[in-house]
């Protein structure tokens, strides 16, 4: 991927929707080939998305990926407002873009992009990850409330991360014990290759083995595992999830409104006891 630096100026494209919606459009403008995002409350109480593109977008393609992600939220589409576009100068949007990342503290875990310097507490964990590039900068509810269950439940041993993204889940595992035999899939291949750079810059690139894809009944088992993903996509690999789990089965990407599906499949699979947490409308399921 090209890095912001690499251009002199910038398509940007301006949603306006209401500050439910924000996490959706985020996602929308992600999907429709966005390389950034930056959000904004405006002045009537609306929130402002820019996302950030190297070409003219498509808005077909920006339509039909808001319609999806409003979907998935389950957000009318009344909830965005209005779309303009401008052209920007390149260091406008890098310096905003730089500044809109601040480093996430989670646990012993500091999550931070690369440029911000920081100076840690002897048992603090620094995760650095280059933010834009995959889904998980430490920043979304459902990382956060993965990283809180990961320190609180993982105790070394394996680890298998399903859905790696940008790596940061299986990365905290490595740095929390540097004896752990970790794996971790993506079926998107940019995003394995994303999660293995962020690996080397961490220091833990030996320590994990990723691969393109998914898992099945035959992948190996692991003492934790832990899925990202969303309650669609859970779902139907729930029975293999357990399977494969040795000690504890980290689930999340799931919406408050789909915890009782979820936790009835869970009891469908043989699997008594759930523990739940909650941050905003996320929530993470441990088992
Ligand atoms: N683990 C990261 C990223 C979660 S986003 C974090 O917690 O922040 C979910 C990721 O799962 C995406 O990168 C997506 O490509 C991947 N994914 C979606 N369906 C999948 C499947 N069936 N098997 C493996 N990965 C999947």
């Amino acid at each position: 991927m090209n890095t912001p630096a690499n251009n002199s100026s910038w398509h940007a494209l301006n949603v306006d929707a209401e500050p439910l919606a924000r996490e959706a459009v985020e996602y929308a403008l992600m999907e429709a080939g966005a390389l950034g995002t930056v959000t904004n409350e405006v002045d009537d109480g609306q929130t402002r998305v820019v996302g950030y593109f190297e070409n003219i977008p498509n808005r077909e393609k920006v339509r039909a990926e808001l319609f999806e992600a409003l979907r998935i939220y389950s957000l009318p589409s009344s909830s965005v407002r209005e779309m303009t576009m401008e052209l920007i100068d390149n260091r406008d949007w890098l310096e905003e873009w730089k500044k809109s990342w601040q480093p996430v503290v989670i646990g012993r875990f500091i999550i931070a992009p690369p440029w911000t310097e920081l100076t840690p507490d002897p048992e603090q964990l620094v995760i650095r990850i280059e933010p834009g590039m995959a889904f998980g900068t430490g920043t979304h509810e459902t990382t956060r409330l993965c990283l809180t269950a990961i320190e609180q439940h993982y105790q070394g041993g394996s680890f298998l991360d399903v859905g790696t993204g940008t790596g940061i889940l299986a990365i905290a595992a490595a740095k929390l014990f540097s004896s752990a035999n970790i794996e971790a899939c993506d079926v998107d291949a940019d995003a394995v290759a994303i999660a293995q750079a962020n690996a080397a810059d961490n220091e833990v690139g030996n320590q994990i083995k990723f691969w393109v894809g998914s898992i099945n009944d035959a992948s190996p088992s692991a003492d934790l595992v832990c899925a990202n993903l969303t309650a669609d996509v859970i779902l139907p690999m729930l029975r293999t999830l357990v399977n494969l789990t040795c000690g504890k089965l980290i689930l999340s990407g799931i919406l408050d409104t789909q915890v009782d599906e979820v936790v009835n499949a869970l009891h469908t699979a043989g699997v008594s006891e759930v523990q739940v947490t909650k941050d905003g409308e996320w929530i993470c399921c441990v088992v």
